[in-house]
């Protein structure tokens, strides 16, 4: 699998910085974020290094729906039953950070620190 060296959540993905972990099978990762805007924030990660949602292809379309279909089973597993909110930032524009494809899946009881 294509892994970053100098990737930060590579690094989560092979352990080599500690997370909180919140589901993981082989293609995909899901950890509480370091600095949470809810109750409830977790990033969900394919495993592989993917930068940007515009590096992905048609070979990711399954990958991609599946990240989409583990966000409600993931909230309701971590208590989260009121709804919840799902973003994906891309690029400089997007206000995207690390260079290393992730969705925020944000849920809990407002009010929340942002978003
Ligand atoms: P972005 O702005 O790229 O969409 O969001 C990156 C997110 O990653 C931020 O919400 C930030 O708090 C989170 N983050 C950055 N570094 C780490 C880390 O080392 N561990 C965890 N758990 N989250 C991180
Ligand atoms: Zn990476």
């Amino acid at each position: 699998m294509n892994h970053d060296p100098d990737c930060i959540f590579c690094k989560i993905v092979e352990g080599k910085i500690p997370s909180k972990k919140a589901y993981e099978d082989p293609e995909l990762l899901a950890f509480h974020d370091i600095n949470p805007w809810a109750p409830v924030h977790v990033l969900i990660i394919p495993k592989e290094h993917l930068a940007t949602h515009y590096d992905v292809r048609p070979e990711h379309d399954a990958l991609l729906g599946r990240m989409l279909g583990l966000a409600p089973r993931l909230m309701r597993e971590l208590g989260v039953v009121n709804g919840f909110r799902t973003l994906i930032n891309t690029g400089p524009d997007g206000r995207q950070e690390v260079q290393h494809l992730h969705m925020h899946v944000m849920g809990g009881p407002r009010p929340w620190a942002k978003g």
